[in-house]
């Protein structure tokens, strides 16, 4: 299995470092973020050393989202999560601190700021659908219908 000596999530999975570890199986870890951005803020991470989106296996990300479902399942139900927020940071420019694939879950509590200070980081608005079409053509696979 890939691993790399100097990444602080290989270490936490071989034991090397803490963790709060909450959930694990085959392929996945999970534990908790030390610095939560929510009450129960967990992360979902390969056993595998992948550095991103664009490296990880598609077992492994599977594996990764299935145990993202059940500790989403389980802040809900245990935590009283009022809703569920899955995050992936692919890239120092998405705000990836950490190179090693991981899935934040991050529950989510109505109108309660003490644990859940959250807010949107973007400001809704619409589009400008040349650009959007634009993209669109650039990205489009085959011929969706
Ligand atoms: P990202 O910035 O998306 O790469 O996420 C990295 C996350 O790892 C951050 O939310 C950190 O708080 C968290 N983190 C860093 N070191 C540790 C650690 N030793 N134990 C638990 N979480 C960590
Ligand atoms: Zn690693």
């Amino acid at each position: 299995m890939a691993t790399d000596p100097d990444c602080i999530f290989c270490q936490i999975i071989a034991g090397e470092l803490p963790s709060t570890r909450i959930d694990e199986d085959e392929r996945t870890v999970a534990f908790m973020d030390i610095n939560p951005a929510s009450w129960g803020h967990v992360l979902v991470v390969p056993r595998a050393h992948s550095v991103d989106l664009h490296g990880i296996g598609v077992e492994d990300l599977a594996a990764c989202s299935a145990m993202a479902q059940r500790v989403a399942g389980r802040q809900a139900e245990v935590l009283g999560a009022d809703g569920i927020n899955l995050l992936n940071s692919t890239g120092a420019a998405a705000w990836q601190t950490v190179f090693h694939f991981h899935v934040h879950v991050i529950p989510r509590y109505q109108d309660d700021p003490e644990r859940d200070p959250l807010t949107l980081p973007w400001v809704p608005a619409p589009g400008d659908p040349a650009r959007i079409a634009a993209a669109a053509d650039a990205l489009r696979c085959g011929d969706p219908t």
